[in-house]
């Protein structure tokens, strides 16, 4: 009899080392705890779940996922797709170790780590104490606020909302809105710049474009550089928690959202940031909460739409109170500007 066993030493085979086999099949090994650990190949492993376990007569691998593993020539067939031959001759002339077999010209190669998904990207978020550096009323916005409201409460607002001052572009007067999620992680910040003369008709109004904090500090090595983002959150949300039985106020910029908190702090503000961000996924936060949307003048039917697809999410209650205060002529009159209207006849 001449089975396939006689032509390999089956035995030295599966005693090279399974951490060896795995880094020369391609494959990256950590080490995290006593085990090392890679890509599973018995199934669509994103995170490495595949343990493989060495030391004083051991040399195998086990799956945490799926539950499979094996010796070294199973985890070479499954690895590299091929038939027990095939496992064997790869590892054989791979570790140099003898057989009998001809077949030396016909060496197999091991098939990429199969992928059916795309991997998710790690998402980077941006440590508190960065946010906390920033926070302070010395930017334009909170200037022009403080022309409005009490300072204390516009001290207040930025407290809350973690409101910063920013340098760019040689002005040192930017206002930051963090992002921060209800699980209290820091998503990313936005940077903007405010008209703080009181003499000009774009008073508290946006002067130049918005910039994202994380790819600045990604650009210039305060993060990694090859920093992923996850997608915004809605602004304020890190106050949901803070205040469960609060009434919510939606509306779309983060703006809108302080003057909407200076004026009616009995509510909860919360500002979308872009009307990107009127879908189910991004609104889950607000799950079970009263909530009173208040967009803009030109944007009540959109959102009506959108919270009249969410029924089961939260008590939508949908306000055309910009669309019955705009005056002639201004579609984009907001709840800012309709608080400004109201207060600028007597500043503070
Ligand atoms: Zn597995």
């Amino acid at each position: 009899m001449n089975s396939q066993h006689e032509q390999f030493d089956t035995v030295r085979l599966n005693a090279i080392p399974i951490t060896e086999v795995a880094r020369h099949l391609g494959e990256t090994v950590r080490k995290a705890g006593v085990n090392h650990f890679t890509l599973c190949p018995w199934h669509d492993d994103h995170h490495p779940s595949l343990s493989l376990v060495e030391g004083t007569g051991k040399n195998y691998c086990h799956c945490f996922s799926c539950g499979k593993g094996g010796d070294v020539i199973a985890y070479a067939m499954q690895r590299g797709q091929w038939t027990f031959q095939e496992a064997c001759l790869w590892l054989s002339a791979e570790f140099g170790i003898p057989t009998t077999t001809a077949g030396w010209n016909n060496l197999p190669q091991p098939k990429p780590h199969p992928v059916t998904k795309p991997v998710e990207p790690v998402y980077t978020y941006i440590p508190m104490a960065m946010v906390d550096e920033l926070v302070s009323t010395e930017n334009s916005l909170c200037r022009c606020l403080m022309r409005m409201f009490h300072p204390a409460a516009v001290e207040g607002a930025a407290e809350e909302y973690r409101l910063g001052s920013y340098t760019l572009n040689g002005q040192d007067d930017y206002t930051v809105f963090p992002c921060i999620d209800e699980q209290g992680r820091v998503r990313n910040l936005k940077v903007q710049h405010y008209d703080s003369d009181p003499y000009s008709a774009r008073f508290a109004h946006s002067d130049k474009s918005a910039y994202w904090l994380g790819r600045i500090w990604a650009d210039n090595g305060r993060l990694p550089k090859d920093a992923v983002f996850p997608q915004a959150c809605l602004f304020g949300e890190h106050l949901l928690a803070r205040y469960p039985d609060n009434y919510v106020a939606l509306v779309e910029s983060p703006k809108n959202a302080i003057f909407g908190t200076l004026a009616y702090p009995q509510l909860l503000w919360l500002a979308t940031g872009n009307k990107g961000m009127l879908k189910r996924e991004a609104l889950l936060p607000l799950r079970g909460r009263d909530v009173i949307v208040i967009p803009d003048c030109d944007a009540v039917e959109e959102w009506t739409r959108i919270v009249e697809g969410l029924p089961d999410l939260a008590n939508f209650t949908v306000s055309d109170f910009c669309r019955r205060q705009a005056p002639e002529g201004q579609p984009k009159f907001d709840i800012a500007d309709y608080l400004q209207q109201q207060l600028w006849a007597q500043p503070f």
